[in-house]
């Protein structure tokens, strides 16, 4: 069983329509990712109970939750901004919404802070924190109360790079210790590669993809999903196939580019693009990032090696495209 139901959930605002349909498995990580204004913030309202759907039921562990009210559903959340208490130091945070008394609730308390990498932090002042150092605190204090659920939205949105990546491990140790289901509210591609198990994207109120990081990436299923989780090339599927409608899309490390033109009768597996001009050519680390033209159409070609001509043949592996009709 599912941990997670959402059944038909619907919710109609003036101008927006939601509607979702998902089950989010037991103690997995699901990360919902969308760019603004496509429906992420509606979700958290309708699943911490903020928001009533106007159909549908939210079932949580095979209990119809859709009634409750918020503190009765065993959901906890971590926001963007650094929500504690600011008159409580440390400790008290995390104990704060805790079962149990004294000792025994202190005790725990603590293995929270541990988890988080903060021991010895407990009786510091929740202000005299830095921001990746608060956004744990809040990570500790949401799973002390044993939720069922735990949504996080947006949570590393206000740190930067190297506090990120901290809180990520963080965020994935307290799942391993307690198993805890978690949705992950993200716009960030990178993020949600990095912490899910899974991964729904949203796009106007509804699911237009839904798999791991790696099928999504690979074998995207809309152009809009293609482009939302990296960079790539759509070309009208004409250029390529001549009696074809639609667009093909690639990823920018699944062209190679040749120095000169390619003898297209010697690949079968393989279309040749010949005289394609590179217009810019930045280094990234893992090598040069192209951007080029061929036949009036920006293209996107990752290459080891740096191009010494400004027009170049390039190979696409057949298997490799993605047509959309
Ligand atoms: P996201 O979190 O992905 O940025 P939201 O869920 O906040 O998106 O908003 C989705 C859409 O629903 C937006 O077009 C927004 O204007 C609309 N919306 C959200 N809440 C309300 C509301 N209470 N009343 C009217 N429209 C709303």
């Amino acid at each position: 069983m599912g941990i997670v139901e959402i059944k038909g959930v619907r919710k109609h605002y003036k101008n927006f329509d939601f509607e979702m349909d998902f089950t989010l498995e037991e103690s997995s990580i699901l990360s919902i990712l969308g760019p603004s204004g496509s429906g992420k913030s509606t979700l958290l309202r309708l699943l911490c109970g903020i928001e009533r759907p106007d159909e549908g039921r939210i079932v949580l562990s095979g209990v119809d939750i859709t009634d409750e009210p918020i503190q009765k559903r065993g959901i906890s959340m971590v926001f963007q901004d650094f929500a504690l208490f600011t008159s409580m130091n440390v400790i008290r945070n995390v104990e704060y919404g805790m079962k149990g008394r004294g000792r025994e609730r202190r005790a725990k308390a603590k293995e929270y802070l541990k988890l988080v990498d903060l021991e010895g932090y407990e009786k510091r002042n929740v202000s005299s924190l830095s921001g990746g150092e608060a956004q744990r605190v809040q990570l500790a204090r949401a799973i002390a109360s044993s939720p069922r659920l735990l949504l996080l939205d947006e949570p590393l949105s206000a740190l930067d790079a190297p506090m990120r990546k901290k809180l990520r491990s963080s965020i994935l140790s307290i799942h391993q210790a307690t198993g805890i289901p978690m949705i992950y509210v993200t716009h960030d591609r990178e993020e949600a590669f990095a912490i899910s198990d899974r991964i729904i994207i949203i796009k106007d109120g509804k699911i237009a993809a839904t798999g791991s990081a790696e099928s999504l990436y690979r074998r995207p299923d809309s152009l809009f999903s293609a482009f939302f989780l990296g960079d790539g090339t759509a070309l009208p599927a004409r250029l390529i196939y001549h009696d074809r409608e639609g667009s093909i899309f690639f990823r920018p490390e699944e062209a190679t580019i040749f120095e000169g033109p390619i003898d297209s009768s010697a690949y079968s597996e393989h279309i040749i693009l010949n005289g394609a001009k590179v217009i810019s050519c930045e280094f990234n680390g893992s090598g040069y990032m192209l951007g080029m033209e061929y036949m009036g159409y920006p293209m996107l070609v990752l290459s080891p090696l740096k191009p010494r001509r400004s027009e170049v043949g390039i190979m696409l592996f057949k298997a490799n495209l993605h047509y959309f009709p």
